[in-house]
């Protein structure tokens, strides 16, 4: 809620690293999951694990693994110009087993850049028609309310309909920010992301 724009997002990631100074980063990427992460995707073996002093190169291996533009994660600017780290490949040594051998050109992943959230209001409804959101597969929700709970809007920007918990939750798109905790945790995998039609047409060259 309080840093609510990936990219301003992705620079408080930076300089939270940049503060405790982790000696070692380890990614473990044994048994991956691709598609509608971070909770409800679906399992794949990369067999690997990635262990580096620096977590922006570990990030930018990892993405070239999986056939993703480093350009396209918004922590990888700010984390190379504040000296957390680097991403350009000329830059990056690679010691253990050959690369190419756990690259995976096929893992589902969105590549595309990440758009900015539009939180002022005279834009919400720009941003209701653009950004992505989350929606609810009625025919998967059991009606828990973990979603609900879940929601760190106030006033919830997910919530029962007129209090009933006969049907599924409601999402409200104007005061949603888009943190996607209620896809997350989800136990059903109920909460999908989608872009709205007018956001698809404009970046689908993107
Ligand atoms: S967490 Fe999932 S299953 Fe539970 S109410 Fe929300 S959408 Fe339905
Ligand atoms: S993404 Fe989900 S949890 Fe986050 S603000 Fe929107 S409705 Fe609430």
């Amino acid at each position: 809620m309080k840093v609510p724009d990936p990219a301003d997002f992705s620079k408080m990631l930076v300089a939270l690293n940049l503060l405790l100074k982790p000696r070692l980063y380890i990614m473990d990427g044994i048994m991956a999951m691709e598609g509608n992460g971070p909770r409800a995707g679906d399992p794949v073996a990369m067999n690997v694990l990635l262990f580096s002093s620096d977590p922006v190169a570990l990030d930018a291996v990892a993405c070239r693994m999986i056939d993703l533009n480093v350009d396209y994660v918004p922590t990888m600017k700010p984390g190379k110009e504040w000296g957390l780290g680097v991403y350009s490949e000329e830059e990056i040594e690679l010691v253990g087993d050959p690369f190419e051998s756990f690259v995976n050109k096929n893992f589902k992943v969105v590549r595309k850049p990440v758009k900015s959230v539009l939180s002022n209001g005279a834009v919400s409804f720009i941003k209701n028609l653009f950004t992505s959101r989350p929606y609810i597969i009625k025919e998967k929700c059991t009606k828990c309310g973990i979603c609900v709970k879940s929601c760190p809007a106030d006033p919830k920007a997910l919530n029962w309909k007129n209090g009933s918990k006969e049907l599924p939750p409601v999402h409200t798109y104007t005061r949603c920010i888009r943190c996607f905790c209620c896809q997350e945790l989800c136990p059903e995998g109920a909460i999908h992301v989608r872009t709205p039609l007018p956001g698809r047409l404009i970046f689908r060259g993107v």
